[in-house]
């Protein structure tokens, strides 16, 4: 029986899986979820034999069911190739606390990466499957990692274009530089006065206005996105939660079968609802620690069970983190209640910025780290272990060190790490010495090779030496006309 994906609000359209890609978000507003969580048809064992692409393969194909195998597979062979920079995809790295899922060896250093390498592919798939043959404008608000992820995805691929609109300080020195330097014809990138949910609201909000989009149809033009609200991000998210549980059985730090636990620094609850599909797919876990930085909505939430975001907006130095209006929570209400109470809850945020809900998974942990404590991991993990942990990844390692200190939990843990250290190269460098305090962000990247013996990721090599080629900064009223500006 195929797999049918549908509204979080309600629509009562069911449609496949490449049609919710294609559609990137539901007419009424909604995110696309799969009608019921499939299980893994193969055994967990055998995933311990399986290479990245092997293992993307027989997940993908069960939750992406409508796709054929030969499509799949030239997907995913497109994706996962020499852009990274080992063949094991993500390595899991070992700390004497726990097992480290480094996610970001592809072409931005950020585990955006791990979707949006292979993003392009199944939105082209998507396309030629269901007839699409209008240019695919692909529509992103970034927090600065999904943008430069996507754009270095979708630069030139043919039939494509994408526009991208970040928060013009709101991002890193080095974020900002790899995204407006982005070469390719169909590239398009714009700053917006403003912080990531005002950027992410009016990217959404054109994307459900009619008029616009009838607008563009006539002139031959369709909208998706390469936000995680796309459900084609999020089904490539899974697969390395499987992947990083084998390399865990390899290691010896749990037995085949044994419950682990997740640490995922959070932001647009992506990457973690991801974690909890592998979980319901039948992946041995038992908590999934959601880690937020000092913008901690989603811990009030899982603590307390109300979701505020009427609060204070804080820019800190894990900004792919700064969000007060995490996106696919909305799935993960879905799954434990139904559409009806979602809409509701959605119109509250809307009309007054909180909403709260009960039904509770006990899944789910909220856990947060301050700036201090941010800074002083990665301080410690650098001088105990030698290992230098991106700040977002350093939010994740100190919530996880608090959890087991307040719970003695001893289950086996992977820390997700997000980003490579050099792409937040200042922030580390000023965390592991205060004499670095104030450095200038591109002398922090060789400073940061120095001091960590590790060299400069090819991608962000010489990049302030790259000329600008995208210098505009608008107001976020702006951005419909922005929009019809590009597309003639
Ligand atoms: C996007 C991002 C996050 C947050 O991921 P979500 O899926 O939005 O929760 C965390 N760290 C880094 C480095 C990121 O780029």
């Amino acid at each position: 029986m195929a797999l049918l994906y549908k509204s979080t609000r309600g629509d009562k359209n069911y449609i496949t899986a490449s049609q919710a890609i294609l559609k990137g978000i539901a007419d009424d507003g909604g995110l696309y979820v799969p009608e019921a969580v499939p299980k893994i048809d193969f055994e967990l064992s055998e995933i311990l034999n399986m290479d990245y692409k092997a293992l993307a393969y027989r997940v993908l194909r069960i939750v992406l069911d409508d796709f054929t195998e030969e499509e799949l597979k030239a997907c995913i062979n497109g994706a996962y190739d020499e852009k990274f920079d080992t063949p094991l995809i993500a390595p899991l790295r070992e700390t004497t606390d726990c097992g480290v899922l480094e996610l970001f060896h592809g072409k931005t250093i950020a585990f955006k990466d791990m979707a949006l390498s292979i993003l392009p592919y199944l939105l082209k798939t998507s396309a030629r499957k269901n007839g699409e043959d209008r240019q695919i404008v692909i529509l992103t608000a970034t927090s600065g990692d999904t943008g430069k992820a996507a754009l270095e995805g979708f630069a030139d691929v043919e039939g494509t274009g994408i526009i991208v609109f970040f928060p013009q300080d709101g991002v890193s020195d080095v974020q900002r530089k790899q995204m407006v330097t982005q070469e390719g014809k169909n590239t398009c990138v714009a700053g917006i006065h403003g912080n990531f949910d005002d950027c992410q609201t009016a990217v959404k909000k054109a994307f459900t206005d009619k008029a616009l989009k009838e607008e563009l149809a006539e002139k031959g033009y369709v909208f998706s996105s390469a936000n995680s609200i796309n459900i084609g991000r999020l089904a490539p998210q899974i697969v390395y939660y499987f992947y990083a549980y084998a390399q865990m059985v390899k290691a010896g730090r749990v037995n085949m079968g044994e419950n682990i636990n997740f640490v995922v620094p959070t932001g647009n609850f992506g990457n973690i609802l991801a974690g909890y599909y592998a979980k319901n797919m039948g992946l041995p876990v038992d908590k999934l620690i959601c880690a937020s930085n000092e913008n901690k909505v989603l811990y009030d939430f899982f603590n307390t069970g109300e979701y505020n975001a009427d609060r204070e907006f804080i820019l800190t130095s894990s900004p792919s983190m700064d969000i007060l209006i995490s996106s696919n929570l909305e799935r993960l209400l879905y799954h434990l209640s139904d559409a009806e109470t979602v809409s509701g809850k959605m119109k509250q945020l809307t009309g007054q910025g909180s909403y709260s809900f009960s039904a509770k998974d006990k899944s789910f942990i909220g856990e947060y780290s301050t700036e201090a404590e941010t800074f002083g991991i990665i301080k410690e993990v650098f001088e105990k272990e030698g290992y230098v942990l991106d700040t977002h990844t350093a939010v994740a390692y100190n919530s996880y060190k608090k959890y087991k200190a307040e719970t003695g939990d001893e289950t086996p843990t992977v820390v997700v790490s997000t980003a490579s250290p050099f792409k937040f190269a200042k922030d580390v460098l000023a965390a592991i010495d205060e004499k670095y305090v104030g450095i200038d962000p591109f002398e922090a990247v060789r400073k940061l090779s120095e001091v960590s013996k590790a060299s400069v990721p090819t991608p962000i090599k010489d990049i302030e030496k790259r000329p600008v080629l995208h210098n505009t900064c608008i107001e976020r009223e702006e951005i419909e006309d922005f929009i019809k500006s590009k597309l003639k």
